[in-house]
């Protein structure tokens, strides 16, 4: 039983990676800690439930990497997928942090195993979690837990009584024993995103967000995000923006995790509700386009697309839980798909008439193009003419947003006056966008959570023994 009467030193908000990672480290520099999970304890660890790999710098190969991931080639990357959109001082802190989140994590619990394969092309920047975000949170849990962490699930923030920039405390609503007052002397708001707030979404996106699926929680409704701007702390981040993919259309609105995403977009080509190609399929390797493609679906017409690939292809990517959808010819499929079969086979026709000769190769831009159609498909394009015809619709997948609080290097939040809050600490998606402007680069989500929640913790402890 968690005594809610005592003030606890460091208080942090949510149960995932960020929030996890500020605990361990706030009770490891002597502070007491509370951590409030919203969800059940069964859906404890929100988005991070998901979760594969974690993007880190290192200097050489380890047992689990394949070679080095220097800090400026991870620095390039990040510019690249950002477009610049980043805060420098705050990406290349954190990049040159993670080389020791690495060892960190591990202290903490959680194992790594060799990287998956096939269309990933992972095995030397990001390093995976053995058994996946589930048993990565659960070793942080247990970890957490031996070390004299109060946790309490169920336990939705409702309130923030927030001074001047100053926290003092907050309101809690549990099942059983209604609304509580929780004091504590630090802050660390890990609450995540709004993705799972479609009135939200709805703000920017207007009725489109209807068609949204949300690939992880239902929980992270960014209530504690727009308190904590309500309250003065400044923003950070285009409410436009966040990370979505392509997932299959057939996936449950909410948690639908990992296995409805689609990664065949560059086997193939995708066609909106008219038949008609919109986006250059082989624009840049995997990793570096897959984070594109829901927005994409999300401006064409209904929200709707369909990846198309023929039956040469259908080993070479990571199966989804959904089979694909096929047919003996093109028309067979697009009747299935609802599509207009002369529009269908027109645009297939006009991509194979197209696709020049080439030597295919995933793992690289290769020199399989095509040549005369508008958009072109630039790498890995190869002719679509052996039955079965098949086809994955797809959605798109809001898996974070990036608007979020403003922090600084001690991942301490900014107020709308530029002064650093007194004890407001803020970590992982809530606050993600310091660092993604725009874009992402598969593994980087783990990546701020773990370093910005390793420092916030820290800081929260300092802060609460000052
Ligand atoms: C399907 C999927 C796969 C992914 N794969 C990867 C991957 O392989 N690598 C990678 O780097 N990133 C991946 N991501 C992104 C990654 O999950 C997130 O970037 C990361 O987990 C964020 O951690 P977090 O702690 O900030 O948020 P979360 O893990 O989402 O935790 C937020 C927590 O806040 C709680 N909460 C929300 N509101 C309240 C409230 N009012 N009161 C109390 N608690 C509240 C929620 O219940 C939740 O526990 C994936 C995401 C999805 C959805």
């Amino acid at each position: 039983m968690v005594d809610l009467t005592r003030r606890f030193d460091v208080l942090v908000i949510g149960g995932g990676n960020a929030a996890l990672c500020a605990a361990i480290s706030a009770r490891r520099a002597g502070a007491s800690v509370l951590v409030l999970e919203g969800a059940p304890k069964f859906y404890r660890g929100g988005n991070t439930r998901h979760t594969r790999n974690m993007r880190c710098a290192h200097d050489a190969a380890t047992e689990i990497l394949t070679g080095p991931y220097t800090e400026e080639e991870f620095w390039k990357d990040l510019l690249l997928v950002t477009g610049g959109q980043t805060d420098e001082e705050l990406a290349r802190f954190m990049i040159h942090e993670s080389k020791d989140i690495l060892n960190w994590i591990v202290e903490q619990g959680v194992r790594w195993q060799p990287s998956l394969g096939g269309t990933l092309s992972l095995g030397r920047t990001n390093s995976f979690f053995l058994g996946g975000g589930r048993a990565m949170l659960n070793a942080l849990y247990r970890t957490a837990e031996e070390l004299g962490v109060d946790v309490l699930y169920d336990a939705e923030v409702i309130d923030l009584k927030i001074e001047d920039g100053m926290f003092l405390s907050a309101a809690l609503k549990q099942p059983v024993g209604g609304k509580t007052e929780v004091r504590a002397s630090t802050l660390v708001a890990a609450a995540g995103g709004f993705e799972a707030n479609i009135e939200w979404l709805k703000q920017y996106w207007g009725e489109a967000a209807d068609n949204f699926l949300i690939r992880g929680t239902p929980y992270n409704r960014g209530a504690i995000l727009k308190m904590l701007l309500a309250k003065g702390v400044q923003e950070i981040g285009d409410p436009t923006q966040c990370h979505a993919v392509a997932i299959d259309a057939r996936a449950p609105k909410f948690d639908g995790g990992i296995i409805t995403r689609h990664d065949s977009v560059v086997f193939g080509i995708v066609v909106n509700k008219h038949a008609e190609r919109f986006y250059d399929e082989g624009e840049d390797i995997w990793p570096k386009r897959y984070a594109i493609w829901g927005r994409l679906v999300a401006a064409q017409p209904d929200q709707i697309a369909y990846i198309i690939f023929d039956s040469t292809v259908v080993t070479s990517f990571m199966p989804t839980l959904f089979p694909p959808i096929a047919g003996a010819t093109i028309a067979e499929l697009a009747g299935k798909l609802e599509l207009d079969a002369g529009a269908l086979e027109k645009t297939i026709t006009e991509f194979n008439a197209a696709v020049q000769p080439g030597t295919f190769d995933h793992t690289i831009l290769d020199d399989c193009a095509t040549q005369g159609i508008t958009p072109p498909k630039t790498h890995w394009a190869r002719k679509i003419d052996t039955p079965p015809y098949l086809a994955y619709p797809v959605r798109p997948g809001i898996t974070f947003t990036y608007l979020g609080t403003r922090v600084n290097r001690e991942a301490r939040m900014l107020m709308k006056d530029g002064k650093p809050s007194a004890n407001m600490f803020a970590a992982g998606e809530i606050m993600a966008g310091n660092v993604l402007g725009k874009g992402y680069a598969a593994g980087m989500g783990m990546t701020i959570g773990s370093v910005f929640g390793r420092v916030a913790g820290r800081e929260a402890a300092k802060n609460a023994r000052n």
